[in-house]
C-alpha cells in the first residue's frame, strides 16, 4: 500500500478518530476471542468471512470500511457469515462453550443495537441447525 493511498484514505475517512476506532474495534474483538493474533475481517471486501492478522484488519477497516450490512441491515446472508465464522473460530481453535459463549455476550456490545449476532452458544447452534451446518 503506497503512500498515495493513505493520503487518498485520509481524504475519504475525514473522522479522526476513524482509525482509532477501526484499531480498538480490533483490540477489543481480539481480547474478546482470547488475545488471538487472527481474527474475521468485518470490512466490505472480507464480510466476516476471511481471517486476517489484527494489523491487516485494522487497515481493512481504515482503507475499506466496515460491511454496512454488518454494520446496520441484517439480512440473513451477513447474518450466516457472521456466525458461520465464528462457529468455525470455535471450532479451529478449540475454545471451550463457556469461552465462546463469552465472546457472544461480549459481541453485541460492540456492535449497533440492532446488530444480529445471536448470543448464546445455544442459539447459535440452534441457528445453524436451521442450516444444516451445526
Ligand atoms: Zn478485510
Amino acid at each position: 500500500m503506497g503512500s498515495l493511498c493513505r493520503y487518498k484514505i485520509k481524504l475519504y475517512r475525514t473522522d479522526p478518530a476513524y482509525e482509532k476506532g477501526a484499531s480498538d474495534f480490533v483490540r477489543d474483538v481480539a481480547a474478546a476471542l482470547g488475545d488471538v493474533d487472527m481474527i474475521v475481517c468485518p470490512c466490505i471486501d472480507c464480510r466476516n468471512i476471511d481471517l486476517h492478522g489484527r494489523s491487516v484488519v485494522v487497515d481493512h477497516l481504515v482503507t475499506r470500511g466496515m460491511d454496512e450490512s454488518y454494520k446496520s441491515r441484517s439480512d440473513c446472508h451477513s447474518k450466516l457469515s457472521a456466525i458461520v465464522s465464528l462457529f468455525r473460530l470455535k471450532t479451529q481453535n478449540g475454545w471451550s462453550d463457556k469461552s465462546f459463549n463469552d465472546l457472544l455476550e461480549t459481541l453485541p456490545g460492540m456492535l449497533p443495537a440492532d446488530n444480529v449476532l445471536h448470543t448464546s452458544l445455544y442459539e447459535v447452534k440452534k441457528f445453524l441447525k436451521t442450516f444444516d451446518m451445526g
